[in-house]
């Protein structure tokens, strides 16, 4: 089974092929089987709409898929800017500076980490206390996990 692609106008064969390789590299990673969550790779992978776009809109995710807006990327934007919460934080946080595809690689990890939320935090044994706000402990838990072993090697 392959994960469902929905690529809007304007956008390009390399650019999707960018954006659904950092989404496989952050499943890969969060479905490893020491963070105990209820699903493989495969499943994980199969479970997840993707849809890219351009249209100058955020980025958004729910539990049964994610969204990427391209248009950071398109003005070539070095900036990860996160939520104020943890903006400050050194691993979740914000950074200035960074390539533009490190940038979107963040934006999708966020996005994966909302979806990781909703879809498997009822059923993950460390998120189900944790789950149910946007952008709370649980959402930081694994966002952590992502931008430390997915994101943040690539920040130069
Ligand atoms: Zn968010």
């Amino acid at each position: 089974m392959v994960m469902r692609v929905i690529k809007k106008s304007g956008v390009s064969a390399t650019e999707r092929d960018t954006v659904v390789r950092w989404v496989k590299r952050c499943l890969r990673e969060i479905t490893l089987k020491h963070y105990e969550l209820p699903v493989d790779y495969a499943t994980a992978r199969n479970d997840l709409t993707l849809t890219i776009k351009q249209a100058g809109h955020r980025s958004s995710a729910c539990a049964k898929g994610i969204t990427v807006d391209l248009s950071p990327l398109k003005r070539n934007s070095t900036e990860i800017l996160e939520y104020p919460a943890f903006a400050k934080d050194p691993v979740i946080g914000s950074q200035v500076s960074v390539k533009a595809e490190i940038a979107l690689a963040a934006t999708i990890a966020h996005e994966i980490s909302h979806f990781i939320q909703y879809r498997y935090g009822p059923d993950t044994r460390w998120l189900k206390q944790t789950f149910r706000k946007p952008h709370g402990e649980g959402f930081q838990d694994i966002y952590r996990i992502l931008r430390a072993r997915v994101v943040n090697p690539h920040l130069v």
